[in-house]
């Protein structure tokens, strides 16, 4: 008697799910770690690790029929919170009613095959069956939801390992539940129990890896994020605007394509600080960013390139056109107010516009405009001007009617 336990306790399954205890708590620490991170759906993916070590670690020590039913559960449970952690992560609503429908007609199957009419092959059937659902629902959602603009390997990555999954608890599903093949003692150890087992267990720390790449994707989306979008305007900042600047310039030289800039400054700005107040100032800033926003071209870039000075990056666009799209945002700017606590700020900008020219750099063309800018401002403001490169510096300007 003593020989055997000590047999079952060493065979390889129960080696299987020490690896499995192993691994979660492993996840559960990695996961814990990024708590403070706010990511969504990672506290229900840390959650969702600890019970499956607790499953598990149920598993090894005891295997009566309520010790299995009460680790079945708890592993149905872990399997839902893990997918509602995906929900989360991808901002859709986590739960979804159904599944807890599926789950009480499992639990009601669970017991009727416990000890109603007990039968092993019946309960590791249907409890396949609903995680290989719970897989392919991960694989979906990830590949779904992917953000796009983002690097796709750890989204490919975790829809990999959980149609992995999927696929060893679908085919565990089918072999069972056609009887293909019979369990008659839980857990017990023939080839196909192990290989079934083996495959599921290697497949959930490949997910908690997923798990955590995406989360670290997160990170870094908001870290670029902080780095090149100005919180007020939403508007790129200077720096990333100039990087923008310099990429789109070297892909116009390649394709031969026209690009235009226009800087644009907000009129007596100060005047409007002093009136309405800073805050006032900072609603006013970013009204006009809005206003211009809207009637942007999915193509065009919008940088904030100092205080009250902008600058838009006009692919696709010689200078004639830039001015006149320029022109059209100056006078929705002048024919729109922003609403303040103290007042409405009305304002109006003005605006150098400018063609990148072959011998050009980024530099050079942001200097010809901003000298366009200069003369609006020079000209009575609330106006645009074009530089006219092709003529000598003293005769640089000419006007767009307003
Ligand atoms: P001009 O028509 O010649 O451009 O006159 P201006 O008053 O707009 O120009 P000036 O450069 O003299 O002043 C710009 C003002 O913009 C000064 C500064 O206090 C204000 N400013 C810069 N950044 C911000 C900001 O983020 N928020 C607010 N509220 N004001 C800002
Ligand atoms: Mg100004
Ligand atoms: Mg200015």
């Amino acid at each position: 008697m003593d020989h055997t336990h000590r047999y079952a306790a060493m065979s390889i399954p129960n080696a299987l799910i020490g690896i499995a205890i192993l691994s979660c708590l492993m996840s559960v620490a990695v996961l814990g770690s990024l708590f403070h991170t706010q990511v969504p759906g990672i506290r229900r993916w840390c959650v969702a690790s600890g019970l499956l070590a607790v499953t598990a670690t149920l598993l090894l020590f005891r295997r009566s029929d309520l010790v299995v039913l009460g680790a079945s559960v708890l592993l149905l449970v872990a399997s839902l919170l893990a997918i509602h952690g995906f929900r989360q992560f991808f901002h859709r609503p986590p739960s979804v009613i159904w599944e807890y429908g599926a789950l009480c007609a499992i639990l009601a199957g669970l017991v009727y095959w416990t000890y109603v009419s007990p039968d092993v092959s019946a309960r590791g059937a249907m409890i396949s069956g609903f995680l290989a659902y719970i897989r392919f629902a991960i694989a979906w959602i990830v590949q779904r939801y992917r953000p796009a603009g983002r690097p796709k390997y750890g989204y490919h990555f975790v829809a990999v390992a959980a149609v992995l999954g999927a696929v060893v608890h679908a085919v565990r599903c089918v072999v069972y539940g056609s009887g293909l093949a019979h369990e008659s003692v839980f857990l017990e150890e023939t080839p196909l129990n192990v290989a079934f087992l083996g495959m599921a267990i290697l497949t959930l720390p490949c997910l908690s890896v997923g798990m955590v790449m995406l989360a670290h994707d997160r990170l870094a989306e908001r870290m670029e994020r902080l780095a090149t979008i100005d919180d007020l305007t939403g508007a790129l900042g200077r720096r990333a605007f100039i990087a923008r600047a310099e990429a789109l310039f070297a892909l116009a030289k390649v394709a031969k394509s026209k690009l235009s800039i226009a800087i644009l400054d907000i009129d007596n700005f100060k005047g409007i600080n002093d009136r309405y107040g800073h805050a006032a100032g900072d609603q006013a800033l970013a009204h006009v960013a809005l206003t211009i926003s809207r009637e942007l071209r999915q193509t065009d870039v919008l940088g904030r390139i100092g205080g009250e000075e902008f600058a838009l990056l006009m692919p696709l666009t010689g200078k004639d056109e830039a001015a006149h799209l320029t022109n059209r945002l100056r006078a929705l700017v002048a024919a729109s107010v922003a609403r303040a606590p103290t007042g409405d700020v009305a304002c109006t900008l003005s605006a150098g516009v400018d063609e990148f020219g072959n011998g050009d750099t980024v530099a050079s063309v942001m200097a010809r405009a901003d000298t366009a800018l200069y003369a609006a401002k020079a000209n009575g403001r609330n106006c645009v001007m074009v530089a006219a490169s092709s003529q000598p510096a003293d005769g640089l300007v000419s006007s767009v009617p307003a």
